[in-house]
């Protein structure tokens, strides 16, 4: 099956790239499905996104200007998760972790019914994907709050990670650390959003401080071979996402994006998509873009998707 991989990268053939077996490791659940999909379901066309988003708040906006009035409200929400289920199935994610916020759960009804329509979407369209739903909160949340109701969610042992995302330095990473213990209980996998603006000696507090296992982004790690060497030694993965990346400001373009500088000192990396439907990407156009921009070779991009293929801690 690798062969194929890296054949549909040499020849840009989609059709064998889509075939392959991969992973998708950082994927906001309402923002992961792709925008044709949304288009057909809604039967009306969306603009496609700029070039380059002026940063998260830009993102944000534009988002609740262009896509989110037709797919605003509870239906909505499930429609979009219905698609991200959908675009597992076609480009045949076999290990895919999805975040959720509380408040997305409790919108629901809580925990039963939410589970409940999850994984009926699960079963439905990619029953044999091996799935690993995340909790995850903002960074300007009351931590100390939220990990007090934290039971409510984790007691149905249905999360196997936690995230903290939505901007750095809202708040020192210390005041996370009533979550992050909470998580500890649980036996969740210690997820955060680090060093997608942040900088390298950002990642390593994070990491320290909260007992990170894994990173969501990391990339201005790259700056610093000291940090590199300590997220290589303690094994840390980072969960990459180029588009994101590029689109957002945070890297210059994909021939320099920092998964390369990653990679060659040996951090181990996974290539995901964030937020397919606001980048109007997909996993398989993600290595493509890596291949395609000289960044790895289709080689050392199949290394990177069979590591994402790998079990978690
Ligand atoms: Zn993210």
């Amino acid at each position: 099956m690798h062969n194929l991989f890296i054949e549909g990268l040499k020849e840009g053939n989609r059709e064998k790239l889509l075939q392959v077996p991969k992973s998708d490791l950082h994927n906001h659940s309402t923002k992961g499905c792709r925008r044709v999909w949304l288009e057909k379901r809604l039967n009306r066309c969306f603009p496609a996104p700029p070039e380059k988003f002026s940063g998260l708040i830009g993102m944000r906006e534009w988002f609740k200007a262009t896509i989110k009035p037709f797919c605003n409200n509870t239906e909505g929400m499930v429609m979009r998760w219905e698609g991200a289920f959908a675009e597992a199935k076609r480009n045949n994610i076999q290990r895919l972790s999805m975040n959720f916020g509380a408040p997305e759960i409790d919108e629901m009804g809580g925990m039963e019914a939410f589970k409940t329509v999850i994984q009926d979407f699960h079963r439905a369209y990619c029953p044999n994907t091996v799935f690993e739903p995340e909790i995850t909160y903002v960074s300007c949340c009351d931590a100390a709050k939220e990990a007090e109701m934290m039971d409510d969610y984790l007691s149905f042992g249905f999360f196997k990670s936690l995230d903290v995302c939505g901007g750095e330095d809202v708040q020192p990473v210390e005041a996370f650390l009533p979550l992050y213990r909470k998580a500890e209980q649980y036996g969740l996998v210690k997820r955060m959003h680090v060093g997608e603006s942040g900088t390298a000696e950002d990642v390593r507090r994070a990491v320290e401080t909260l007992g990170l296992d894994e990173v969501n982004h990391g990339i201005h790690a790259a700056e610093s071979k000291k940090v590199m060497q300590f997220l290589a030694d303690h094994k840390i993965c980072l969960h990459v996402c180029p588009s994101s990346n590029v689109m957002l400001g945070y890297a210059a373009d994909y021939k320099t994006h920092p998964i390369k500088r990653l990679y060659e000192h040996g951090v181990s990396v996974t290539v995901n998509t964030d937020d397919l439907l606001l980048f109007d990407s997909s996993i398989e156009n993600e290595y493509l873009l890596l291949y395609q921009a000289g960044t790895l070779t289709a080689e050392q991009l199949n290394e990177i998707r069979r590591n994402g293929l790998m079990k978690s801690v």
